[in-house]
């Protein structure tokens, strides 16, 4: 049950430029120019008048050595402090309203992107990535790009406005002493350069964990059942356990360098400090700079040590950012495999039943070593055509294919008589009603599953496909007929009643043509039957494809093809089937006395309408 890692399933993806990368963003940060400038002059404008407190200060204590100090002097000092402070916390409100939210607006922009680019993608994507590597990407990623351009952003231009200027007032003071006070900094500057490669590489390692750990928790909430009859839940726990302990590890590890990050930035701060209260005591007793510059220049020094240890967190949020930013990138320029090719106009597909002409079709899967078709040639015409064979024989494949689920090579399958490939899949995918051999229903009322696929569709035409399904008089058992609510939080459905819930959603889209993927297979005999039989009514002059193992089902079909190891090898109708196919007959003679199934023993040999006399309905 333990995922994958995902690096294999990510296997051939090769890292973008970075120019490319951030030309995710760039664009969003052109759009909100203005309110960015904003919020970046508020942030500056706190910046220099934050420091002005210290040249107000110097003025203080210089009026305080020199004796010229008075109780109004200091006291309207106190109060332009006071004023200050006022005018840095509205204006700091501002820059945080202002920033922060534009990070919330990018990170929402390609939230955005990322979910309506993953409805593009088709199957083959989606058998190559796990839903917790998808999930990591909406979450932690799009998080660490957030953080990266909203308060890293803030962190960087105030950690630039605030050095630059104290740096600048610093050496109005002295300029040698400042060159004193700076000299560890190159030294800080190496420090952080390389721990953030470090960084970025444990950070990566972090985000495949997290995908690892989330697509372990959905594979086992999705098979819970499976889970609890097998009694797994100290195997799972014990994985979980494993999976967590591991994200825990590589966490640390990213801790243990930005650990270091800031310790290694205070400490070249303190040196600093150090410095200047010995060399600049020197110039204070030597006369050379005031009491009052003494004090600023202190002060500045101070200010300068948020910005040096601001450095390492702004590399750590913009690694992080690049990161992630990157892997989004990645994920963004996944392209379906299936795509249109040309657009050709609608009247080309005005045929009114298409049909299907496969010539020697051979399809692999893209992680396959077998093919699992083999220069299949069929022709797919108005009628009910039944697929039958054994397990693993390609039915399922060759109704996605039809479905245009998977690409086909050019001049093999043929639509309405266009190449497939000439035509635009939603040209072909919207003729197409299909129902797939796993039912899928959504969280939501009996009346929306149906209704799926033509959002629009009144009670009367909902009710009508349930009946023709044969599970309307169910729906109508339920809590609230219609309206109850189906999965998670409402009630739970039959096998049997999925599957026709699944064919009442195709029957509702009415297009004409309909793939049944053995989509009947948890129904009783009868109940499968009896749909059959009404959809025979229903689905007159419509080109059907129902997939199957029953023979009484079959032989309610115009035409019977059979199966193996991806290729056709037989085909006709039930009697002859049953004269010459060994496979064939050996299904009816196991099928002959299953309950409810009811043939009667003296019909091989007969004509098929005399074997569906023989049929008990
Ligand atoms: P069943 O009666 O059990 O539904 P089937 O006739 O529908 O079987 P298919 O699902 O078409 O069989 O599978 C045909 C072959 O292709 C099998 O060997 C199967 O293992 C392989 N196969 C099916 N789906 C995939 C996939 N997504 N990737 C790789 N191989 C696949
Ligand atoms: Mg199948």
């Amino acid at each position: 049950m333990k995922p994958e890692s995902t690096a294999q399933a990510g296997q051939g993806r090769r890292p973008a430029g970075k120019r490319a990368v951030l030309g995710l963003v760039l664009p969003i940060f052109f759009r909100h120019r203005r309110r960015l400038a904003l919020g970046l002059v508020a942030l500056i404008a706190v910046d220099f008048l934050q420091l002005i407190i210290p040249h107000l200060l110097k003025i203080g204590v210089d009026s305080l050595a020199d004796g010229t100090a008075t109780e109004n002097h200091l006291l309207a000092i106190g109060g332009l402090i006071l004023l200050i402070a006022l005018v840095v916390a509205i204006l700091r409100f501002t820059w945080r309203y202002l920033i922060v939210g534009f990070s919330r607006l990018l990170e929402c922009n390609l939230r955005n992107r990322i979910f309506s680019h993953i409805l593009t993608l088709d199957r083959s994507f989606f058998e190559q990535r796990t839903t917790g590597d998808i999930m990591a990407h909406a979450s932690n990623d799009l998080l660490a790009v957030q953080m990266a351009c909203g308060m890293g952003l803030v962190a960087a231009v105030d950690a630039l406005v605030m050095s630059c200027a104290a740096i600048g007032f610093m050496v109005h003071i002295h300029l040698r002493l400042t060159l004193l006070a700076l000299l560890p900094m190159p030294l800080l500057a190496l420090c952080t350069r390389l721990l953030a490669t470090r960084l970025h590489q444990r950070f990566n390692i972090v985000q495949e964990q997290f995908s690892l750990l989330t697509e372990f928790v959905r594979t086992t909430l999705v098979s819970i059942r499976l889970v609890k009859a097998y009694t797994m839940e100290n195997l799972q726990e014990r994985d979980f356990e494993q999976l967590g302990r591991a994200y825990v590890r590589s966490n640390i590890r990213v801790a243990t360098i930005q650990g270091l990050l800031f310790p290694v930035a205070g400490l070249v701060g303190n040196v600093g400090m150090l410095l200047v209260l010995y060399f600049g005591g020197r110039l204070v007793i030597a006369g050379r700079i005031s009491l009052g510059d003494f004090v600023a220049f202190i002060t500045y020094l101070y200010m300068l040590v948020w910005p040096m240890m601001a450095i390492g967190w702004v590399t750590s949020l913009g690694q992080r950012g690049m990161t992630s930013l990157g892997r989004i990138h990645e994920l963004l320029s996944a392209a379906p495999r299936l795509q249109d090719r040309v657009r050709v106009p609608e009247k080309r597909l005005t045929i009114p039943v298409p049909g299907f002409r496969l010539r020697d079709l051979s399809f692999a899967y893209p992680a396959a070593t077998h093919p699992a078709l083999r220069h299949v040639s069929l022709d797919i015409g108005p009628g009910i055509l039944g697929l039958t064979g054994r397990t693993g024989s390609g039915k399922s494949t060759l109704c996605k294919l039809l479905a245009r689920l998977y690409p086909v090579a050019d001049g093999c399958l043929f639509f309405a008589g266009s190449d497939v490939n000439s035509l635009p899949l939603d040209a072909v995918r919207s003729r197409i009603g299909y129902v797939g051999q796993e039912t899928v229903l959504f969280s939501d009322t009996v009346a929306a599953n149906i209704a799926m696929g033509r959002p629009g569709a009144g009670r009367t035409e909902i009710e009508e496909a349930a009946r023709q399904a044969a599970i309307h008089h169910e729906i109508l058992q339920l809590p609230k007929g219609y309206e109850t609510l189906i999965g998670e939080r409402g009630v739970k459905l039959s096998g049997g009643q999925r599957q026709r819930l699944a064919l009442a959603r195709a029957l509702l889209c009415r297009r004409p043509v309909l793939i049944i993927d053995d989509a009947l297979s948890a129904l009783d005999v009868e109940t499968e039957y009896a749909v059959i039989v009404a959809l025979r009514q229903r689905l007159r002059g419509k080109t059907v494809l129902i997939v199957s193992q029953r023979i009484k089902l079959l032989s309610e079909t115009d035409e019977i093809v059979i199966m193996e190891q991806g290729t056709i090898a037989d085909r006709g109708g039930h009697e002859e089937l049953f004269q010459r196919n060994a496979l064939y007959r050996f299904m009816y003679e196991k099928q002959l006395h299953e309950p409810g199934v009811g043939i009667n023993n003296g019909t091989a040999g007969k004509t098929t309408s005399s074997f569906r006399q023989g049929i008990n309905v």
